[in-house]
């Protein structure tokens, strides 16, 4: 099998630490809100390569962490616990929104056929891993403390901008944009493992550690958790292009010089879904998360479709005309694959062909868009019916589009117990531009909503809405 590597920046022969296993890490999501389709390509790209290596015969190991503390609004250390401003937001403790959020993200995944990992960890679970973690960093001469927090020491390493293209200049941006630097910090790029003193006096979740009261860095969580169910030895490492600097840079930097060898040897980063008018967030523009794809009618696995027509090294533009498009032939695609009578005997000898040809999709670099070509490509075959959907059923191992499932009737909207999570998005939105003093876009929201039938109530404990 080939990948592409982001560390060698080519596409290496897979070769993992112990024949027919793989050892693979997954940087979960910041549980403060909901993850956006954007994040969702990511995850959807990741399950399509842990699918890809389960067709090809490996036994994979995935770990995940749940980002619950720690991850600050800017990646260098600067700006807000993400958790706490999402508590803020809708006025309930960090764990009531970590409970909420986490529970949001994997019913995303299970709509979208995204299979769980072997272990799913959230990071206030091992605050002693890290605080072991940094005790021997500190131990090793990697790390310092000053000004009451505990930092590691880039300079302490042969190599820390690992992954070239990022660079130091992405630092440089943030201090041009007036983030204040940490004075603190003995280099730029030096990092926060553990907080103690900071202008975060507000933290709502601090534990005890030897270096006084606070609470762990981001970066720290992945390491420790990664090393707790993985061991020392890891395959492959995945995430969003974006987290590659500073993240898992810091996260190298971090487990090799706790380890004192080479952590992990391949690193598999999903490009950005972007809009037309560029990189997708959660604070401008339309909230694109799952539930409004499905508000307006959109099957959850048409949107996987979506992304797997794209190889996951190309950033992909998203649009609602791309979205029909993909939607329109996915229905047809899935309308003729469950269609197929299982009639006449199955031909072994097309079946090992096709898995040859669907073998060499995914086995290069992951291309899910060829492999759904392939599906393409049984259709014309002249076989029995009976051949044609095992060869799908085979396929859909990987693709998780259920082809061989006929679409139910117009299925009705469900509304869950704590709310319809459209509406609830749109409500913390307002909040939020309320809370920057925008109430233009607070009133055009609440119009908005309003135009639908939904009246929004402000009481002291938060918005609330009824419909009709
Ligand atoms: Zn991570």
């Amino acid at each position: 099998m080939k990948l592409y590597n982001s560390i060698t920046r080519t596409k290496d022969e897979f070769i993992p630490n112990e024949a027919g296993k793989v050892t693979m890490y997954t940087c979960g999501p910041t549980v403060y809100h909901f993850a956006h389709i954007g994040n969702l390509r990511t995850y959807i790209m990741e399950d399509a390569l842990v699918r890809s290596l389960e067709y090809l015969g490996y036994d994979v190991n995935r770990i995940m962490n749940i980002t619950d503390v720690g991850h600050l609004t800017g990646d260098s250390d600067d700006g807000e616990d993400k958790m706490l401003k999402g508590a803020k937001r809708e006025k309930k403790t960090v764990m009531e929104i970590a409970k909420f959020y986490t529970d949001a993200f994997f019913k995303d995944c299970e709509q979208l056929n995204i299979k769980m990992p072997t272990h799913v960890q959230p990071a206030t679970g091992c605050i002693p891993e890290f605080i072991n973690m940094i005790e021997k960093l500190l131990e090793g001469g990697f790390a310092y403390e000053a000004g009451g927090n505990v930092y590691f020491d880039i300079s302490k390493l042969d190599k820390y901008y690992v992954f070239g293209e990022h660079n130091a200049d992405d630092l440089e941006v943030g201090v041009r944009d007036g983030v204040e630097g940490d004075a603190n910090k003995r280099n730029p790029a030096d990092f926060a493992l553990w907080f103690t003193k900071s202008k975060f006096d507000d933290q709502e979740l601090k534990w005890d550690s030897p270096w006084g009261v606070g609470y762990p860095g981001w970066h720290i969580e992945c390491s420790a958790i990664s090393l707790k169910y993985g061991g020392e030895y890891l395959d492959i490492h995945c995430g969003g292009i974006d987290n590659a600097f500073p993240h898992h840079t810091n996260e190298i930097a971090q487990s090799e010089a706790f380890l004192g060898h080479k952590w992990c040897n391949f690193w598999f980063h999903v490009l950005h879904l972007n809009t037309a008018s560029g990189k997708m967030s959660k604070s401008k523009g339309e909230f694109l998360i799952l539930d409004l794809l499905k508000s307006k009618g959109y099957d959850p696995l048409a949107y996987r479709f979506f992304c797997l027509l794209s190889h996951y090294r190309k950033p992909l533009v998203f649009s609602y005309e791309a979205l029909d498009n993909a939607s329109t032939a996915y229905k047809k695609l899935r309308n003729r694959c469950s269609s197929i009578k299982e009639e006449g005997e199955i031909d072994p000898e097309a079946v090992a062909k096709a898995k040859e040809a669907f073998s060499d999709a995914v086995g290069n670099d992951i291309n899910t868009s060829l492999a759904i070509t392939a599906v393409y490509d049984v259709l014309k075959l002249n076989v029995s019916g009976a051949t044609k959907r095992a060869i799908i059923a085979d396929y859909d191992k990987v693709l998780a589009l259920d082809l061989l499932t006929p679409f139910a009737a117009e299925e009705k909207k469900e509304e869950t117990e704590a709310g319809d999570p459209e509406i609830l998005a749109q409500i913390a939105l307002r909040a939020e531009a309320k809370k920057a003093k925008n109430f233009a876009e607070a009133d055009r929201i609440r119009n908005e909503l309003a135009a639908k039938g939904i009246t929004l109530i402000d009481t002291p404990n938060g918005t609330t809405y009824k419909i009709g």
